[in-house]
């Protein structure tokens, strides 16, 4: 199928962007790697009237460090994301969720921020910006507001983003140097979305957990985090007794979602497993 007709804009800069969102707002979409929206376009789940191509503004473009923080702006692709060293050194974290999304064309042409702003419940990244305490920019018009990760994915394909605002880039917290990380998810083929997937950073000092975040993806309308398994973790000794008692207390609190892929069950089973790996992972990667 083809998409419906629309009218096509391709500003090429931020504000010539938001004067266009601002006359069409919920009638127009941005259009940044188009990975998922041309696909939704041609199905017909989506028909804006206008699309806004944003590829042709470069002040989108940042992907550095600045203050100790991580600034990674709406056209960096997915591919520039998890090569890069900046990346890896500041957000370890990101590197390692980065080989399970998607295949190497979709990464090379897709965003992260596109990702983020597309919010499909399976997708690993909106667990990995939770954990991180990422936090989103949005501009319109008028404004410029920021939205913390855990508060930014509201449901499937629904965020805390208005029509009219453009989400300019995420920004990051460097991750301190003794924390360690993990990310694990269960996908039927390597490059699909994934079944479930979890994502944590631990520090451990004096031999106790003295932070940890959790959060997991892929189970129900949006990543969530891990609030109940996190307090069973903070001040504990970290190893396989305390990560299992972490695991069956988040399997006890989520309700996963059925689906021809998988039913509840075996979902939480997953997450439970995916769990205790990635805390495992991030216990071995705490600096000594
Ligand atoms: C076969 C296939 C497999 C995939 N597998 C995975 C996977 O395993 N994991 C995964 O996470 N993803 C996967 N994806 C999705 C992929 O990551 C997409 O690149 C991503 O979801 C969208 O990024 P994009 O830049 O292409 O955004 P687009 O498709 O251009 O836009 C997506 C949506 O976000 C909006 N949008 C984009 N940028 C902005 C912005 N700056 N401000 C406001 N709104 C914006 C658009 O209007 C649209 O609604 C897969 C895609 C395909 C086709």
């Amino acid at each position: 199928m083809k998409p419906a007709p629309f009218q096509y804009e391709r500003p090429k800069t931020i504000e010539g962007v938001l004067a266009v969102l601002n006359q069409y707002g919920e009638d127009s979409k941005i259009l940044a790697g188009g990975q998922s929206l041309i696909a939704m376009m041609n199905t017909r789940a989506l028909q804006p009237r206008v699309v806004i191509d944003i590829n042709r503004v470069p002040a989108l473009d940042t992907l550095a460090v600045e203050d100790d923080t991580l600034v990674i702006g709406a056209l960096v692709r997915h591919s520039e994301v998890a090569g890069s060293p900046i990346v890896r050194e500041a957000n370890p974290l990101i590197a390692e969720a980065y080989p399970h999304l998607a295949h190497r064309p979709i990464r090379n042409r897709g965003t992260l921020v596109g990702n983020l702003a597309h919010a499909d419940p399976a997708s690993e990244m909106p667990a990995v910006m939770v954990v991180g305490e990422a936090v989103m920019t949005l501009r319109n018009h008028d404004n410029l507001r920021t939205v913390h990760a855990e508060d930014f994915f509201l449901g499937p394909f629904e965020t805390a983003a208005r029509p009219d605002e453009l989400l300019t880039e995420i920004r990051i917290p460097v991750a301190p140097q003794e924390q360690g990380w993990g990310f694990r998810e269960f996908s039927p083929r390597k490059g699909d979305f994934a079944l479930a997937s979890v994502a944590t950073v631990m520090s451990v000092v004096d031999g106790k957990i003295a932070s940890v975040r959790l959060a997991c993806a892929g189970i129900g309308p949006c990543a969530c985090r891990l609030a109940d398994a996190e307090g069973i973790l903070a001040g504990a000794t970290p190893g396989e007794e305390a990560f299992a008692a972490a695991a069956a207390a988040a399997v006890a609190t989520i309700d996963p979602q059925e689906d021809f892929h998988a039913d509840a069950a075996y979902r939480r089973d997953l997450v439970g497993t995916l769990m205790r790996r990635a805390l495992a992972d991030a216990h071995g990667r705490c600096a000594a």
